[in-house]
């Protein structure tokens, strides 16, 4: 099976952690600071809090910028759980916009037309969180200018897209956004195993990150108790080890090259599916994406089961992003119902993302587009 998605580890990463594993620290050591760093002078962002998982990064976001019991988080639908149930873990209502069709992230007019009726009804979100789907950034300056006029913080869910660029530069300098989330699991662009990192320009949330990372517990500066240390708030233990960060720090040298790759294969899809009964994928003029998906589209939803069925059955491991999350068993429980959000079911029910990743041979990607030439 050519999988979806998958890591590529060199032997430059097996002996960085395998370093890591023989140093003293083999977790809260200094690997962690380094890979923080790391990441942030690639991002041209100031601050970069490690952790264990971006869920973890998305739920300790939320905590540092002050979500609590009926506030209110507004994401996209066309996402992975993990960036609404961030929200639920501080006791927040949810509420979804639905995506723009030809990008299928977060609509900026839908935003829009929802705020002004949000206001009106005295309900508007304290925190927002667009999604960069598949890598391609969302329409930040939008949203921005839309947080400056309404008053809600942004949390970018950059987990797509570390090494992907917005009207040119990185995504994760958090220009428009107070913080930016990435993840580093197997499938998503570098990889730490599991891990995530918040990136954010401001001290203070960044310092409230660290102490919510660790427990709520603050270390204390007294010379006369220097064993001192206070647990300021509950929180949990979100921590990262350094042998993953070691394996994060070498995957960086690779970044870019990463990137180079998965566009290439990218480029090669569009150009090898031209004329077929199928929808490539547009990329908006101010993006450049980080293609941690290649999500083709089709005519509808039995002919994109059928294809689907076929691509498994000659050994390609298709994969479909995502299930809109109103319509998952758990937000129907809290009051949410299929077509309310008609413009990412749609999207749901035709798409169907194609294997990339960087270790991905031509040969396997000539395969793939093959087979979709003989089904379609
Ligand atoms: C993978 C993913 C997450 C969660 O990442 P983990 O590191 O597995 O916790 C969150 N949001 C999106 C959009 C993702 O794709």
């Amino acid at each position: 099976m050519i999988p979806y998605g998958k890591q590529s580890i060199s032997d430059e990463d097996i002996k960085a952690v395998t370093e890591a594993l023989k140093s003293d620290w083999i977790t809260q050591g200094p690997a962690i600071d380094e890979f923080e760093s790391k990441v942030a002078t690639y991002c041209d962002v100031k601050h970069g809090v490690a952790v264990n998982s971006a869920t973890a990064a998305l739920h300790i976001a939320c905590m540092a910028l002050g979500l609590k019991e009926d506030d209110l988080i507004w994401t996209s639908p066309n996402s992975f759980v993990a960036s609404v149930n961030c929200g639920r873990y501080c006791g927040a209502e949810v509420d979804f916009v639905d995506i723009d069709p030809n990008t299928y992230n977060m609509s900026p007019d839908i935003l829009a037309e929802k705020l002004e009726q949000a206001k009106a009804e005295g309900k508007l979100p304290n925190i927002v969180i667009p999604v960069h789907m598949g890598g391609q950034s969302c329409e930040m300056g939008k949203i921005k200018a839309l947080a400056d006029r309404y008053g809600f913080k942004i949390i970018e869910d950059a987990s797509h897209c570390i090494g992907a660029d917005y009207k040119g530069k990185k995504i994760g300098n958090c220009e428009f956004s107070d913080i930016a989330v990435f993840s580093f699991h197997p499938v998503k662009i570098i990889t730490t195993g599991e891990g995530g990192m918040a990136m954010t320009n401001n001290d203070e949330l960044a310092e409230k990150m660290r102490v919510l990372r660790h427990h709520g517990i603050e270390r204390g500066t007294n010379a006369d108790e220097p064993w001192f240390y206070e647990q300021v708030e509950l929180s949990y233990n979100y921590r990262i080890t350094d042998f993953q960060c070691a394996l994060g720090s070498s995957q960086m040298n690779r970044l870019d090259s990463f990137i180079e790759r998965r566009r290439e294969i990218a480029q090669k899809y569009t150009e090898g599916l031209v004329g077929l009964d199928l929808q490539t994928p547009f990329q908006h003029c101010e993006t450049e994406s980080s293609w941690h998906l290649y999500i083709i589209q089709l005519d509808d939803e039995k002919r994109r089961a059928e294809i689907f069925k076929k691509l498994r059955e000659k050994g390609i491991g298709c994969a479909v992003h995502y299930i809109p999350i109103h319509i998952q068993p758990y937000y129907k429980s809290l009051g949410f119902k299929d077509g309310d959000f008609p413009i990412s079911e749609d999207y749901y029910s035709r798409a169907i993302s194609l294997p990339v990743h960087p270790a991905m041979t031509d040969e396997e990607q000539g395969y793939v587009i093959e087979t979709l030439k003989e089904l379609l």
